[in-house]
């Protein structure tokens, strides 16, 4: 049995001040306890680049600088990371600091490694500078939606970790600010990821620097108490040492000093005074496995009388980033309160390095694994944890959605965070600012440059509006906004606009729409305007430039009917689909078959060469993947009102295996008017059977009261609308 504290990932680097420097020497001893020597020799030749690349700089504490990146990388080696996340830890400052490009460490080193020192580098460009807490929240979840890869964020804490063990040098002002920052940030995000160790360095380093006179005074108080405390300590440590020698228990005890800035927090939270906070002795026991962990417990409550009410078992119920333990309070000798943790080593290690316990170099196969599937195993084994108690919602809440984001975080141009869906435009965050910002909007700058209004935003970048108090929303917003905010807002202010105005627009959008077909309005001959005119049922040209300008048909749709680009002869079956989207008359139209649209979904078009406009359901997954890619070739449409057509749905079923289940379904289908165009059948047990069915319907309400009609028979136990 070995008193002393357990070596923990991020915590046994060298203290500041020490001047021993961590040379490339050391670094690649360290990686050859766990890499292969080809992987050692990589990060070697990194950091030659590095090396090169910071050539003649210096740090602030007058060394040079690469020996900053050799830190990070020790930092990370310690973690056990990979030899690409090492390699990028050496380069992570040289796309920011040097000439060396991206493209240069692509061909050098591979795309992994581009795209880490990248992605460190966009981290970098964010500047947190709200003052509300709420805000801090969420500029945490934009720096985890920023990263793709999740060892980004862990080549960022450490680089931040080297800075905060070196921050002396800086200016007061400047070390207050990036402490702050360090304590609000970093060390959450720290925690969230389970990382305990590399959280309490963080914290403590952040509080010292934050609070230099507070900290020093309680360090005073705490040397001052612990003097006294030597001695009873250890003979507590020793009277439970040979408790657990009798009982035959193999395991570590470690007496815990508690960190400047926990007793600070103690005392500001729970209003307690120093000696509330201090006078209490903290002891680690770590065992092999659960059982010894229990047996543990008995055994130390066996020994001094447990504080009632104080126990607390987050073994059987783990804390939301994994975090497992047994924690009691004892009544020592002389009264004095003693806080024991118990856990087994596998725990301490999470306990400790939480999600970089996940790269911990294992032989072989798993050296293949990428980042991301790493990440989701590091969620699964928490999440498995947390099943087995039931409060994943609430860590499915914490975690979840910080790692696999559906939002986008972006700034306004006064630090402030607005959160937006994902593929939200400059459009949607002018709406979500305020609907007459959105109403006037002219253009946009993104991150200070000059962007279109239908770019998609990506999140930390900044977003400023341009108005112009005449400007009015432009009815072409409608098929690129993605906030119910902004599709309103846009609509409203629309419909409010006079129709002299509207013909006026109009026929601007449709001149443009024409120009990028290198045509004109007056190219088109009275007879193809008269043709087209009469299809659409329109009594003059003012009328179609006026439902143009109102946002009722697309400019770009109806310029390609003029100059023919769509449909040249348009066919019987397009004649009459035509009549049940609003604005597409003439235009070769079919409905997507990924998705089965029917009149009530949310629509979306989609133009494709040689194939007109297809009709998807609005959240198809085709569409989403589609419309990230070609933003240009996605058109929101409207059903019209009169549809007396029939459409095609998808309906998935999981029905019981017995004899005239089927017959009875298909009765049912046919008595609310409805045929069976298709039956596949998906997979079969001994007790059901999983099928699609297709049917025709007339729209959503009809379909809906198909499958209530199923609903009703026992044999189908399940009912849903597939999905795109
Ligand atoms: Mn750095």
């Amino acid at each position: 049995m070995a008193a002393g504290e357990p070596v923990a990932p991020g915590a046994t680097s060298t203290p500041p001040g020490d001047s021993t420097r961590f040379l490339i020497s050391d670094l690649c001893s360290e990686l050859e306890a766990y890499l292969e020597p080809g992987e050692v020799e990589e990060v070697y030749r990194a950091y030659l680049l590095g090396a090169e690349s910071h050539e003649g700089q210096t740090r602030k504490t007058g060394e040079p600088y690469i020996y900053h990146p050799l830190a990070v990388a020790r930092t990370m080696a310690e973690m056990r990371m990979d030899h690409q996340a090492i390699s990028a830890a050496i380069l992570h400052d040289v796309m920011e600091d040097t000439a060396t490009s991206k493209d240069r460490i692509h061909a050098e080193f591979g795309e992994e490694v581009a795209e880490l020192v990248d992605g460190v580098s966009k981290l970098t460009h964010l500047q947190f500078q709200s003052k509300a807490e709420a805000q801090a929240e969420n500029f945490r979840k934009m720096m985890l939606a920023i990263t793709r890869d999740i060892r980004v964020i862990l080549i960022k804490l450490a680089d931040r970790l080297h800075n905060m063990r070196t921050l002396g040098v800086m200016r007061p002002d400047k070390r207050r600010r990036i402490a702050k920052e360090t304590l609000e940030i970093y060390a959450p995000i720290a925690q969230r990821l389970g990382m305990n160790a590399m959280r309490r360095e963080l914290e403590e380093l952040g509080f010292s620097a934050k609070h230099p006179w507070r900290a020093a005074v309680l360090e005073r108080a705490v040397h001052r108490a612990g003097g006294n405390r030597r001695e009873p300590m250890r003979n507590i440590e020793q009277a439970i040492c040979s408790r657990m020698e009798t009982a035959g228990i193999v395991g570590r005890i470690s007496g815990r000093e508690k960190s400047l800035y926990s007793i600070y927090r103690k005392m500001r939270d729970k209003r307690h005074s120093f000696e509330e906070v201090f006078d209490v002795f903290a002891i680690r026991i770590i065992v092999d496995d659960i059982d010894t962990c229990y047996r543990s417990l008995g055994l130390v409550h066996n020994l001094y009388k447990p504080v009632p009410g104080r126990f607390k078992d987050y073994i059987a119920i783990p804390k939301s980033n994994g975090y497992q333990s047994l924690h009691t309070i004892l009544f020592g000798p002389q009264g004095i309160p003693i806080e024991i943790q118990i856990r087994s080593t596998e725990m301490d290690r999470v306990a400790e390095s939480g999600i970089a316990a996940h790269w911990q170099y294992k032989a072989g196969s798993e050296s293949s694994r990428t980042a991301q599937s790493r990440a989701r195993d590091w969620l699964k084994d928490v999440l498995e944890i947390q099943n087995s108690v039931g409060n994943s919602i609430e860590f499915l809440e914490n975690v979840k959605v910080d790692l696999f984001p559906d939002e986008v975080y972006t700034f306004t141009p006064g630090g402030d965070i607005l959160v937006l869906p994902r593929d939200a435009t400059p459009i949607d965050f002018a709406y979500a600012v305020h609907s007459d910002v959105g109403n006037r909007c002219v253009a946009a700058k993104i991150d200070r440059q000059l962007a279109p209004l239908s770019v998609r935003l990506q999140s930390g970048q900044t977003v400023e509006i341009v108005t112009s108090p005449g400007a009015r929303p432009n009815p072409a917003w409608l098929s690129f906004v993605v906030t119910g905010k902004a599709r309103t807002g846009i609509r409203h202010c629309l419909k409010s606009m006079q129709s002299e105005e509207a013909r006026t627009l109009g026929e601007r959008l449709l001149e443009k729409a024409l120009e990028t077909l290198d045509s004109h309005l007056s190219h088109i001959s009275p007879a193809r305007l008269d043709q087209m005119l009469d299809a659409m049922q329109l009594e003059d040209l003012d009328a179609l430039l006026i439902d143009i300008g109102l946002g009722n048909r697309m400019a770009t749709l109806v310029a390609r009917q003029m100059v023919g680009k769509d449909s040249p002869e348009p066919d019987t079956t397009a004649a009459t689909t035509t009549l049940a989207v609003k604005g597409t008359e003439g235009l070769v139209l079919s409905y997507a078959r990924c998705c089965h649209p029917i009149p009530g979904d949310p629509i979306i078009g989609q133009l494709s060469a040689g194939r007109g406009l297809v009709v998807h359901r609005e959240n198809c997954r085709n569409v989403l993947h589609e419309s990230r890619e070609r933003s240009d070739r996605t058109i929101a449409l409207e059903w019209s009102h009169e549809p007396q057509l029939q459409f095609t749905a998808a309906v998935r079923t999981r029905t019981a295996n017995r004899r005239g289940a089927l017959a009875d379904m298909a009765a049912v289908i046919a008595d609310h008017g409805s045929n069976i165009e298709h039956i596949s059948f998906n997979e079969q047990d001994g007790h059901s059977t999983a099928m699609t069915f297709l049917l025709t319907v007339s729209d959503r309400q009809h379909l809906a009261q198909i499958m209530r009609g199923l609903r009703r028979l026992p044999d189908v136990l399940r009912i849903s609308r597939q999905r795109g």
